[in-house]
């Protein structure tokens, strides 16, 4: 039986892998809705390859030449993120959530409105809204899975497991580009520096997360809201080959880890698959070349952003939205080369602390709030940039 797939940010680093899995056995997918940004050639080259019903770009300026380069397919068009929520209405047995950033939430809730699978690399629609996703889903009687490595690695851990068996969940953690540099140097790392990942080849922003380890930060937080489990049960260690994903300790002492090559499309294809295990074309691991696994404690002095996430899941409500709102507007002003590589995490700690202080941070978890308190962050955090360059 054909299943009708949905991926949103097909364009990106997640999204091509998922196209091109989709694309190895097209007699088994029908593909409904692709969604991608301003690389409309990319866009209209996966929606002619993989047969889409319909191709929407995030930008209403470049619909024109998404129009054009559609033309005579009968493939639909639309754009804007109006457009891309509409989009994840549409009929589909499986959707990807694999837009970046806060942006990726709207859609992901529509698609668990109809009761979807929604196969989710937008780790930002937990942090942000966690408790609202996961009830939305559970009302809807729809399925999320988790297509972040680690948080796959977890989820295939306990299979067959109780989760009152489980003590705890260890994430691990590459370290990013710069695992090995000492302090004062990472004060004067540079953008190309930062977007330069020693195993994964993934997109820019997530890359840079990964330097900054606001990307663990982020992976902490969303252990807790996918499995329910308490923040002191989250652990995370140093693991510069990223073989080991993430591993789970049981009460009796089990650690059971998940092993496997740096590549996505193993935790995409699972997720494509799921609930059964196809094959897929990713490498096998040679444990005896490997020769040896190895590991360390992140040092809390050159990783601010897990403490932050600490912070947050300690203080719960809208923290989350906050926190990656924060995030977002300093990763934009690295980025365009505003603020050094530090100054991320200073930002971010400042803004978390004013509107903590505030009342609105506990506010209830709509989607509505969620926008605010994350328009809201990104305005604090992009005052102080502004106050550092005058
Ligand atoms: P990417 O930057 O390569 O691609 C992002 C996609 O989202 C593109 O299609 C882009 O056009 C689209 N997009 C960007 N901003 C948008 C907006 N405002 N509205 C609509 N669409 C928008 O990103 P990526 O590396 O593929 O990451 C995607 C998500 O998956 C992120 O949440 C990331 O944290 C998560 N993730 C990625 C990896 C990885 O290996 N790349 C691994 C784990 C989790
Ligand atoms: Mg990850």
């Amino acid at each position: 039986m054909t299943r009708r797939v949905s991926i949103f940010g097909a364009t990106g680093s997640i999204g091509c892998n998922t196209v091109s899995l989709i694309a190895e056995a097209p007699d088994d997918f029908e593909v409904v809705a692709l969604t991608g940004g301003r690389n409309v050639a990319k866009l209209a080259g996966q929606a002619r390859a993989l047969k889409a019903g319909l191709a929407v770009t995030a930008h209403e300026d470049c619909l024109p030449d998404l129009r054009e380069a559609l033309a005579g397919t009968g493939i639909e068009t639309a754009a804007g993120a109006g457009a891309i929520c509409e989009a994840a209405e549409r009929p589909a047995d499986w959707v990807m959530s694999a837009i970046v950033g806060a942006a990726g939430l709207p859609p992901g809730l529509k698609a668990l409105e109809q009761g979807r699978t929604l196969a989710l690399a937008n780790k930002e629609s937990l942090v942000t809204a966690g408790p609202l996703l996961m009830a939305t889903a559970a009302a809807h009687g729809a399925t999320v899975l988790p297509v972040d490595s680690e948080h796959s690695a977890v989820f295939q851990a306990l299979i067959g497991e109780d989760m009152a068996a489980v003590e705890r969940v260890i994430i691990t953690a590459s370290g990013g580009a710069f695992r090995d540099w000492p302090l004062e140097k990472l004060r004067r790392a540079t953008l190309a520096e930062a977007s330069s990942h020693p195993n994964w080849d993934m997109g820019q922003r997530i890359t840079i997360d990964s330097a900054t380890m606001f990307n663990k930060a982020l992976e902490l937080i969303e252990t807790k809201e996918y499995f329910g489990v308490r923040p002191d049960q989250i652990e995370t260690v140093i693991h510069p080959e990223s073989i080991i994903h993430a591993l789970v300790g049981f009460r009796d002492g089990a650690l059971m880890a998940h092993l496997g090559p740096p590549d996505m499309r193993h935790a995409i294809g699972f997720a494509l698959n799921w609930p059964d295990r196809r094959d897929l074309p990713v490498e096998r691991l040679d444990l005896a070349q490997l020769g040896q696994l190895n590991f360390r404690a992140a040092d809390p002095e050159r990783s601010p952003a897990l403490r932050l996430a600490r912070e947050v899941m300690e203080t719960g409500g809208l923290a989350g939205a906050v926190f990656n709102g924060a995030k977002e507007a300093v990763l934009d002003a690295f980025i365009a080369e505003r603020i050094g590589f530090l100054d991320m995490a200073h930002i971010v700690e400042r803004v978390l602390a004013k509107m903590s202080a505030g009342r609105h941070i506990s506010a209830e978890i709509t989607l509505d709030n969620v926008v605010a308190a994350d328009a809201e962050a990104r305005r604090l955090a992009m005052e102080d940039v502004a106050k550092g360059q005058a």
